[in-house]
């Protein structure tokens, strides 16, 4: 696997640090990630710094879009703001060449079922696509939080199908301290096999465009998301397993923790074969 790191903005530091680890891939936000409206947006200065630093260079970014949204809150307000954030995260990495913009669903919190939930998501993230410029994708996260929307490999291919877009609109981002805390155990050698056949099975393997690299620091099922370090969690070598197996191994991948632990984990991969260092 491609696994790079999350740098945070101004997006003017990015091409520097990728040089400076010996990683081409990388996740940032385009937006404060706890504010709706239009704050903390890189300005045009730092948008080209980043098109410059990067001129060149094979590189692939990911936007972690704002923490806030919610395809299916039962207050109107919150759907729309929801979709203008990530509309807006999605105008800006069009602009920068950010290759998509991921995203957790939603919640279940005022609606009788899960089922009415994800109904009203489906809708809202229909919104989005039709009115998404060219470009970037749309990625749907896996979550694992109580309350959260998502969380299991049928109900994000549930989505996916649902909402009824394309691939090159719309793909799968795989947190994978996510889904382990949401109760797929991915520990074990035969992670990346059973990864692959669960997706296969729901018919969406080929959907699956990108990871959140992250190791877990709970165990399998708690339900909590707390990221560790690549090798220091409950995943250990299971990440090694997904990392390597043909379904994923070309895929992009980035370690959602600082650059600093980021750096230990990417030591872990590399010494175990798992993630190759790139051109200074
Ligand atoms: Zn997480």
């Amino acid at each position: 696997m491609r696994v790079g790191l999350s740098v945070d903005p101004p997006l003017a530091t990015i091409p520097g640090v990728l040089a400076e680890e010996g990683v081409d891939t990388y996740q940032t936000v385009l937006r404060d990630p706890g504010r709706f409206g239009n704050f903390g947006v890189p300005d045009p200065a730092d948008r080209a710094a980043l098109i410059e630093g990067l001129r060149g260079r094979t590189t692939w970014g990911v936007a972690h879009g704002s923490l806030l949204v919610n395809l299916a809150s039962p207050e109107g307000r919150i759907r729309n703001s929801s979709v203008f954030s990530l509309l807006s995260d999605l105008k800006v990495a069009a602009e920068v060449g950010i290759a998509g913009v991921c995203f957790h669903v939603g919640y279940v919190k005022g609606h009788a079922s899960a089922d009415a939930a994800l109904t009203l998501a489906t809708r809202k993230l229909g919104e989005v696509i039709e009115k998404m410029p060219a470009g970037p994708r749309l990625f749907i996260e896996n979550s694992c939080e109580g309350g959260e929307l998502g969380q299991t490999v049928a109900e994000v291919g549930r989505l996916v199908r649902d909402v009824g877009a394309p691939p090159e609109r719309l793909g799968l981002l795989i947190d994978t301290c996510h889904l382990h805390a949401a109760g797929f155990d991915l520990s074990g050698n035969d992670a990346g096999q059973r990864l692959a056949d669960a997706f296969a099975e729901e018919g969406m393997l080929e959907r699956v465009s990108a990871f959140h690299f992250n190791d877990c620091q709970l165990p399998c099922g708690a339900h909590r998301d707390r990221h560790a370090v690549p090798g220091a969690g409950t995943i250990g070598m299971g990440l090694i397993s997904v990392a390597t197996h043909p379904a994923f191994v070309a895929l992009p991948g980035v370690i959602e923790l600082s650059v600093e632990d980021g750096r230990q984990g990417l030591a872990f991969l590399r010494e175990h074969g798992a993630t190759e260092r790139g051109p200074r």
